[in-house]
């Protein structure tokens, strides 16, 4: 199949416009079908670097306040009431097993919240979970990685700081919350990542609000990458990471939602926010920070984060905007046309599944012309039966 796009984003540096784009899967019909998309532009599908699969409930555990410790929200949001509705799906107990069919549901909306935001790619920060987790998911669910919860709460998911850093060989990413906060706890979190000799290359920092100037360029020396959660930051702590300094400095800074319990409903409208509160920064340098900022960050397969001339993960999107990076600004999840993953079609407009050669029964259909891969309208069902009321959730499109 071969698209006509007004503009193909292959990455952030390298625009082609009125570009022809052959989609490789092994389900086409008819590989030269041709198809004027001339009002749409593809994009590389994007990478959600931050995210609590489990925790994708609404609205916003919220007080109405701000906290100089995220520790302190940690203990306070099990008393809000969207703690609350989502423990009468799921309760954790200590065995932390997601793959259990309840505690799985709720990990699915999640997915499907990224999705329908055009994520190709999601970090779940949690504990790891059986191999099964991480498989036969529409989207690629982060499974090569270790990580620890923060130096200041340590890891109630167990394993030791260091030890959780050496499984890492230095060949993938340790991934740990560092400085969420304000306060000299806050503080004190880089100065012990240094003492314990954590500060790598492939270390991925979550959040670092509280990150001095210094430490921001001791980062970048490093190469360590930090991964920004603006929309979170701003309602847990009332402040986010200094982002000039880590521009400035030259740290690969990535974008994540966090969950929605405390961040935006999606990645698209991270990419809002972010622009909203930082205007002066180039949309393309945001992009870059759900693409190939984050390919790198994650050490994912190079697949990821660009399009290449026969590709198998494409994102087409419909044009509001002539430049397609502040196209982004402009987009929701009814203007997705497509999302192709690893050469499958997961969402978008029924035409173009019509292409393919799938098994209907696979897929839900909603709207007038809209196809997701999977059966999400089965999980609301459920929740909703258990509930004994409709539950709405803002990243969900039918
Ligand atoms: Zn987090």
């Amino acid at each position: 199949m071969i698209l006509k796009v007004d503009s193909c984003v292959c990455n952030p540096d390298e625009i082609i416009k009125d570009a022809n784009i052959r989609i490789n899967s092994s389900l086409l019909k008819n590989g030269d079908v041709k198809f004027d998309c001339s009002n749409t532009i593809a994009y590389p599908p994007f990478i959600n670097s931050h995210d609590h699969l489990i925790s994708n409930w609404y609205p916003k555990a919220d007080f109405g306040k701000t906290y100089s410790n995220v520790n302190v929200w940690v203990e306070n949001m099990k008393q809000t009431d969207s703690f609350l509705e989502r423990n009468k799906i799921w309760i954790n107990d200590s065995t932390f097993n997601l793959t259990e069919k309840d505690a799985n549901q709720i990990v699915l909306l999640g997915i499907y919240k990224n999705l329908f935001s055009g994520c190709a790619v999601v970090q779940d920060h949690i504990p790891k979970q059986k191999h099964s987790y991480y498989n036969n998911n529409p989207i690629n669910i982060l499974e090569n990685y270790t990580q620890y919860h923060s130096l200041s709460l340590g890891n109630w998911w167990g394993g030791d700081n260091t030890e959780e850093f050496e499984k890492t060989k230095d060949s993938i990413p340790f991934i740990i919350h560092l400085g969420e906060g304000i306060d000299n706890l806050a503080e004190q979190e880089f100065p012990k990542l240094k003492e314990l000799n954590l500060l790598k290359s492939n270390t991925l920092l979550i959040h670092g609000i509280a990150l001095t100037k210094e430490q921001i360029k001791e980062c970048a020396e490093a190469g360590t990458s930090i991964c920004w959660c603006p929309n979170s930051n701003y309602f847990l702590i009332g402040k986010t990471l200094d982002i000039d300094s880590c521009l400035k400095y030259g740290v690969n800074v990535i974008l994540g939602t966090d969950s929605t319990m405390s961040g935006s409903i999606n990645l698209l409208e991270e990419l809002k926010f972010a622009h909203q509160k930082f205007p002066h920064i180039p949309m393309q340098q945001i992009f870059k920070m759900i693409t190939t900022n984050a390919a790198k960050a994650l050490k994912l397969p190079k697949e990821y984060g660009t399009i290449n001339e026969n590709t198998y993960n494409l994102l087409l999107v419909k044009k509001h905007d002539e430049d397609p990076f502040r196209n982004l600004l402009k987009i929701n999840i009814e203007d997705i046309e497509l999302l192709l993953h690893k050469g499958i079609p997961i969402y978008g407009d029924v035409k173009f599944l019509h292409e393919f050669k799938i098994n209907e029964d696979g897929y839900y259909f909603f709207g007038e012309d809209r196809f997701v891969i999977g059966h999400p309208e089965k999980i609301t069902d459920s929740i909703n039966k258990k509930l004994g009321y409709k539950k709405d959730f803002p990243f969900l499109p039918f």
